[in-house]
């Protein structure tokens, strides 16, 4: 049976994901700060570890897909958890699960990443520099002193992004795929808390995706499904938009 390890796995995208790989016959192993088959928090250092230690007991060592879904949006108590939770507990998640994912089966990795990973000037941040070379202290110390937390979200998705590209070669070494999904607008806890906070909220309800409508859960994890599957068996390293046109919109000559 394919055991897959889903973060996030408590709410939105990630719970959706978990209930299409379980329908689909995976083995769910699922991660959140609570009501999960491992509790840990992917903020610090250490949340990561112990989550790192306890999907490999869970798996014993042998893992065929990861799927990272816990994020924060910019409506998190500091820029700086974001960066935590958005980059370090996606990459470290891969890297401490890479071995175990090597002696899988037919491997997949899906990092979800965001249609804000696209705004412009993200490559020029000290702050996604820092992600980037794996100084979290510099990268959180960064974040915090812009204090802009929306520059926070969309750094660490523009980051977690270019990581999984840079990790095609080393990953597909090793018979791994790596991809990124990135939505639009999913109408999720993060997004009502989004649209709720005076700062954001207007700038969400007047950004409505070419197709007219937010998406579900479920049409994320739908394409989720289909790149942990085996007829996604060519795609790896590259980046799926499931935005409704967002991303068409607002860089049609970019791509
Ligand atoms: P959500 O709030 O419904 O789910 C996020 C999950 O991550 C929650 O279960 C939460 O407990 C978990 N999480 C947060 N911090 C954590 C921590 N420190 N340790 C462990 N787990 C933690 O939100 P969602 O919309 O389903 O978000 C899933 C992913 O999708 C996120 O990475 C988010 O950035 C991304 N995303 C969402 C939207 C949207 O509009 N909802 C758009 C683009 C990208």
């Amino acid at each position: 049976m394919t055991v897959t390890v889903v973060t996030g796995s408590a709410s939105g995208i990630g719970a959706a994901v978990c209930k299409q790989l379980a329908k689909a016959g995976h083995r769910v192993i699922g991660i959140d700060r609570q009501n999960a088959d491992i509790v840990a928090d992917l903020s610090t250092a250490a949340g990561r570890k112990a989550a790192v230690e306890a999907a490999l007991a869970a798996c014993d060592g042998v893992l065929d897909g990861l799927v990272c879904c816990a994020g924060l949006g910019p409506t998190a108590p500091s820029s700086s958890v974001i960066v935590g939770v958005n980059y370090f507990g996606m990459t470290e998640l891969v890297e401490g699960l890479e071995d175990a994912l090597a002696r899988g089966s037919k491997p997949a990795v899906v990092l979800i990443g965001s249609v804000a990973s696209v705004h412009p000037g993200m490559d020029k941040l000290p702050m996604v520099s820092a992600m980037l070379a794996g100084d979290e202290a510099g990268a959180l110390a960064q974040a915090d002193a812009m204090a802009m937390p929306q520059a926070a979200y969309a750094g660490s998705k523009y980051a977690v992004t270019v990581f999984a590209r840079r990790k095609a070669v080393p990953l597909g070494a090793r018979g791994i795929r790596i991809n990124v999904v990135a939505p639009g607008a999913v109408e999720t806890p993060l997004l009502d808390a989004s649209r709720a906070d005076p700062r954001y909220g207007e700038a969400i309800r007047n950004f409505v995706a070419p197709i007219g409508r937010n998406s579900a859960p479920d049409e994320i994890a739908n394409v989720v499904s289909f790149l942990q599957s085996e007829q996604a068996s060519f795609v790896h390293g590259t980046v799926v938009f499931v935005d409704g046109g967002m991303d068409g919109m607002s860089r049609s000559d970019r791509f």
